[in-house]
């Protein structure tokens, strides 16, 4: 047992811990360690702009999960909805990434996509013109929507 130093209750680390992680999506272990969860929960809620995910309904820090986003993503930020159009904690925004699940801008044309449906619509689009390159982030260094990525390789052959 341990003693929260917020309100000197007595508590149980570990079931402090359990519930911590069943409401929220972040690195709990200093504040656990000394604070029960009620208070940890308040402490978290007033010092930084906690959200629900979206999509697993876990509380986050948005400032981190979009910090460590960027990291892991080369710039790409969870934050302004420019690459999700709802708010979602790191794990999620991670498995929609790499589900191809989000939106870009196409540095051709400056049209936003959603990058999972401009790849299916650029394969379907190579074997409507008998191309068989079917890969669109392999045709050019840019990020290309459906339709330029179709002119690019039109343009090459
Ligand atoms: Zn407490
Ligand atoms: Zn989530
Ligand atoms: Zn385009």
């Amino acid at each position: 047992m341990a003693i929260c130093e917020e309100c000197g209750m007595e508590y149980d680390i570990s079931e402090a811990k359990d519930k911590f992680n069943s409401i929220y999506s972040m690195d709990n272990d200093d504040i656990i360690q000394d604070n029960c969860f009620d208070c940890a929960s308040s402490i978290i809620e007033s010092q930084c702009d906690v959200r629900e995910c979206k999509c697993c309904g876990k509380r986050f820090d948005v400032d981190d999960a979009d910090e460590e986003f960027m990291s892991e993503t080369n710039g790409m930020s969870l934050k302004n909805g420019n690459h999700f159009n709802k708010f979602l904690c790191f794990e999620c925004a991670k498995e929609a990434f790499e589900d191809k699940e989000y939106y870009d801008f196409c540095e051709k044309c400056g049209s936003r996509f959603h990058v999972g449906e401009a790849d299916l619509q650029f394969a379907d689009d190579c074997i409507d013109n008998n191309l068989d390159r079917n890969s669109r982030s392999e045709i050019s260094d840019l990020i290309l929507c459906a339709k330029c990525a179709l002119e690019k390789v039109l343009e090459d052959n």
